[in-house]
């Protein structure tokens, strides 16, 4: 019985990402909408207990309308695969759902209006137990903290009722080595922590 009451869960959930990522492919609300070719809603579990939020969609993102995909995709799937988790087992977005031109960082209007009316949504259809954060943008767009990630990654900060662990962006881990292993450690303590024994999560329609 228990099961079945899951999986319907899990096919709301499924539904409701389903109707926000078509509200987000169509989106105009802010000037994001003008240089990007595939708004990336993001992928993954519906009722994923991780999710995972990065900065920005980049150019092979933007061409495929998929987040983290391509060479960008694959550093992240193999840290996942380290902690015995798979893509499929969380789900994976960004701070803003469109590309801003030659990869700006998005504006701080920018990362409150997706907030306001995609993120936020997002996170309260999946209601993960804990919320990783990669890279400076989703810091200050979720916790509004402007601080150096050498002092902030790898720890875990509650805000609300919400868990966030801070980590490098995976592009800075591939990029430069000493970084990817910060995030190798990252991730372990993260594999840790989500197979601590935990209550049973209770969901709204619970
Ligand atoms: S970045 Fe977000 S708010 Fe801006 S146009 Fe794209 S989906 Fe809409």
């Amino acid at each position: 019985m228990l099961n079945v009451i899951q999986d319907s869960h899990r096919q709301k959930n499924a539904e409701a990402l389903a109707r926000l990522g078509v509200g987000i492919r169509r989106c105009v609300k802010c000037p994001l909408h003008k240089s990007r070719k595939h708004a990336v809603p993001g992928e993954g579990h519906a009722r994923a207990p991780i999710l995972l939020i990065g900065e920005a969609p980049g150019a092979f993102e933007d061409q495929q309308g998929r987040p983290f995909c391509g060479r960008a995709g694959q550093f992240p799937d193999g840290l996942l695969e380290r902690c015995a988790l798979k893509r499929s087992d969380v789900f994976i977005t960004n701070s803003v759902k469109c590309r801003p031109p030659n990869n700006r960082p998005p504006h701080s209007k920018e990362l409150q209006t997706c907030y306001k009316h995609w993120l936020r949504r997002q996170i309260d259809i999946i209601d993960p137990e804990i919320i990783v954060l990669f890279g400076n943008i989703p810091v200050r767009q979720l916790l509004h903290v402007n601080r150096s990630l050498k002092e902030l990654h790898g720890q875990f900060y509650q805000k609300a009722d919400r868990l966030y662990q801070i980590q490098y962006h995976p592009a800075a881990g591939m990029r430069f080595p000493n970084l990817g292993a910060a995030m190798a450690r990252d991730f372990e303590k993260l594999s840790r922590f989500s197979q601590r024994p935990k209550p049973r999560r209770r969901h709204k329609d619970d």
